[in-house]
């Protein structure tokens, strides 16, 4: 069925956006379901804060809170990876060793000390 102008009911092609015959703009209904898309950053900070969380929603209740779940999801990952480059770069420039946690306690209290 072909579109119509809601002004002056002339025949539209799908992409027009003016009427030909009287000038009126022509709204296009989105297709796409908002409800599938987007993200939500409330979520995403959960993750990225408490990445269990993301982990344990998006593997156990993904179905029913799709958009939430995968939106805590991406946070837990992104937490995930700044953690890795953190102490991957705390142990590059030589404060943290991974075979001696306690000196990362030492690297922390090291950053604190300088800031203040
Ligand atoms: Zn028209």
């Amino acid at each position: 069925m072909a579109k119509r102008c809601p002004n002056c009911k002339a025949e539209l092609s799908p992409y027009q956006e003016f009427c030909f015959d009287c000038g009126a703009e022509i709204k296009h209904v989105r297709k796409r379901p908002k409800h599938d898309l987007g993200f939500d950053l409330k979520w995403f900070f959960v993750g990225l804060f408490v990445p269990i969380v993301g982990y344990v929603w998006f593997f156990f209740f993904s179905r029913d809170h799709y958009r939430e779940s995968l939106s805590a999801f991406y946070g837990a990952i992104a937490s995930s990876i700044l953690s890795y480059v953190f102490y991957q770069v705390m142990s590059w420039i030589g404060l943290f060793d991974p075979a001696d946690p306690e000196g990362l306690i030492d690297a922390i209290i090291l950053l604190i000390s300088l800031r203040g």
